[in-house]
């Protein structure tokens, strides 16, 4: 390996170690009694946040479109110690339920402290087929009502001083093969909400927003769709979940997790041939 590369490799770990070493310091006790709306909270990470916040004493109001399990997420998280756990059916591709949601949890937990949107529409890990009608369609999920329900909600946030967490992908910021739809949602999500924390810090709004970049996830959902095509290890989803909670109780702006997407972030802008060789390679893909 030639000094350059050492010297690069070298200075990313110093600057990995430096950033986690900054950290704001994480007080569990802050969520005591904290008022969370979080949304895909019927399976995968959502359903691990909607665990941790029980655990940590919050109020909690999930949603999802699957009644059923959310009234079995609730029944779990009020078993691990949530004062509050209520949930809301609600399909986040039509244009009333995301208000509808809001206005749920604001009414029932008198405010909100944390609106976790996390939700997205099912799509298909395939390559593009041309069906432009399936990303208008997902862009309803997965970025339209986010935006709503940011709007809805940023009032009482104001008020209580709170947080917005969104939870987006390593897709958003460097583009994956096999997924065009989901890609251009999660970049959608990081221009409109890295805009809008500009915005918010520049007129000193007390609403902090946390934008989150996550790589490879244990879910089911996702395992399913990569199966046999990605070889890359999956990280756990409690660990990411309780990252993610972590990252908006201490009011952090990006969170990186695993690591890896850190460093792929830095070498996209560097130098691209490297990141499009491993994401090309990290496939097994046989036209
Ligand atoms: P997941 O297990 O598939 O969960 C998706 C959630 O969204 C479920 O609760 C699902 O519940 C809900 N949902 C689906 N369609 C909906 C709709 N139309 N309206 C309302 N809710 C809907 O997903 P995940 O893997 O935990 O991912 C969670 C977040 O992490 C997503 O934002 C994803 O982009 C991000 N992420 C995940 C990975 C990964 O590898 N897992 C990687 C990067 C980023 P119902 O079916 O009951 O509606």
């Amino acid at each position: 390996m030639g000094a350059f590369v050492k010297i690069v490799i070298a200075s990313i770990c110093v600057g990995y170690v430096a950033v986690k070493w900054n950290r704001p310091s994480f007080d569990p006790e802050s969520l005591r009694g904290a008022r969370v709306l979080v949304t895909g909270a019927s399976s995968g990470i959502g359903e691990q946040m909607a665990y941790h916040y029980a655990r940590f004493g919050a109020q909690i109001v999930i949603t999802a479109r699957r009644e059923k399990v959310l009234q079995q997420v609730t029944e779990k998280c009020l078993s691990l110690g949530a004062q509050k756990a209520l949930f809301i059916s609600g399909d986040m591709s039509t244009e009333s339920d995301p208000d509808k949601v809001v206005d749920f949890a604001l009414e029932k937990l008198g405010g909100l402290d944390y609106l976790v949107l996390n939700h997205i529409g099912v799509t298909r890990f395939a390559v593009w087929d041309g069906d432009v009608d399936h990303v208008k369609w997902l862009m309803k999920p997965n970025f339209f009502s986010y935006i709503q329900m940011a709007w809805r909600a940023l009032p009482s946030l104001e008020k209580s001083k709170g947080s917005m967490v969104i939870v987006s992908s390593m897709a958003g910021k460097l583009s994956n093969p096999f997924t065009a739809p989901y890609c251009s949602t999660k970049s959608a999500l990081n221009g409109f909400f890295g805009a809008l924390s500009h915005e918010l810090a520049m007129k000193k709004s007390n609403v902090s927003i946390s934008l989150i970049t996550l790589g490879l996830i244990d879910t089911e959902s996702a395992l399913n769709a990569v199966r046999g095509i990605i070889t890359t290890p999956a990280y756990p989803a409690t660990e990411a979940a309780l990252n993610i909670i972590v990252t908006g109780a201490t009011r952090q702006l990006e969170l990186y997790y695993p690591w890896y997407t850190y460093v792929m972030n830095l070498f996209k802008d560097w130098y691209p041939p490297l990141t499009n060789h491993l994401i090309q390679n990290a496939l097994n893909y046989d036209p």
